[in-house]
């Protein structure tokens, strides 16, 4: 595997000096996708501005948030062990039901990444990653849920248990800065969780299985191995909310938008002002390149050059119009 970073015989001192010039010279880069990053909570914020600016009373959605935290401080193992997977759940198949049709009735056809591919979809591959996705969300995801609020509940103090910790609302700042450690810090876990799976010891008995799509749809987001959803899906998504020990609101709208994103990176379509899918849709195309989410990583380790000399490469920016980037790419060349 091709890496940017300098050969082994290089002293130490060289070699760190030059690592940080590649990282520095990557920074524009950076900044770019973390600003792409934040127009997608735009809608999030534009909700809760909006519930805030209309609330019926000054502090309603405090009183609100009070009865329910109450409630969840009553029946905690059925509040933070089940209901949290139910959620991801009913949202997971929402979200993926909307793509299954544009699947079936080739509606949004001249959005696709890879045009003539699953059309029509082949309900036999559609039973599969249904089954699969169902024992990944109800049997593997909900005991990694109700363990790790039993972990929890053993292993911590009366005072940490205590929830009213969390009695005020988390601002706007708060939100944005936390969402930003989770984003990074699952940058860097799911870049080496999943290159890890690509190594011959995981990828024939593990991982191969989430790569049976090399034109992806949405539903496949978590159609793979057990093990493979434990380390690459859910490792990398909640370590940043545990070393932040956030508050639960943020908590929840992490995972209310990494859910849908890492649907839509899978769904095969690049739409409007939808986070482009063009990256990791290459990688499920290839095998080979192209192992994180938000492509900085990749750029990191040099895993991107393959991508770097393809047609996708060029066709991977947010569209802001309703031409699909395929023409848009056509006429300019
Ligand atoms: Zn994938
Ligand atoms: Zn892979």
């Amino acid at each position: 595997m091709e890496e940017n970073f300098s050969a082994p015989n290089k002293s130490f001192l060289p070699r760190i000096l030059q690592n940080a010039k590649h990282v520095l010279s990557l920074l524009p880069m950076i900044v770019t996708v973390y600003l792409q990053l934040f127009l997608y909570t735009v809608p999030l914020l534009t909700v809760i501005v909006l519930a805030r600016e209309w609330a019926p009373t000054p502090y309603y959605w405090e009183q609100k948030w009070g009865t329910t935290l109450a409630w969840i401080d009553q029946n905690r193992r059925l509040a933070l062990g089940f209901v949290p997977s139910f959620i991801a759940a009913i949202m997971y198949w929402l979200v993926g039901a909307i793509f299954l049709v544009f699947d079936f009735t080739g509606w949004m056809s001249k959005y696709k990444t890879q045009p003539g591919t699953n059309e029509p979809l082949q309900a036999p591959r559609l039973t599969k990653v249904v089954k699969c996705v169902l024992i990944n969300q109800f049997v593997v995801g909900m005991s990694l849920t109700l363990l790790m609020h039993e972990i929890t509940r053993l292993t911590s103090t009366k005072e940490q248990l205590d929830l009213n910790k969390f009695k005020e609302l988390p601002s706007i700042s708060t939100m944005l800065i936390h969402l930003a450690v989770f984003a990074t810090v699952r940058e860097v876990l799911n870049y080496y969780t999943h290159r890890l799976m690509h190594h011959r010891l995981f990828y024939k008995n593990v991982h191969k299985q989430h790569h049976m799509w090399s034109a992806p749809i949405a539903l496949i987001s978590i159609y793979c191995h057990p093990v493979e959803h434990i380390i690459v899906n859910a490792f990398p998504a909640i370590t940043g909310p545990i070393l932040m020990k956030s508050h639960p609101l943020v908590l929840w709208s992490w995972f209310l938008l990494v859910q849908p994103w890492s649907m839509i990176i899978h769904s095969g379509y690049h739409f409007p002002l939808f986070p482009c899918p063009e990256f990791h849709d290459f990688h499920h195309m290839t095998s080979t390149s192209n192992f994180g989410n938000l492509t900085i990583m990749d750029a990191i380790h040099g895993t991107d050059k393959q991508w770097k000399k393809s047609e996708s490469y060029k066709r991977s920016f947010t569209l802001f119009g309703v031409k699909p980037a395929r023409e848009i790419i056509k006429r300019l060349q």
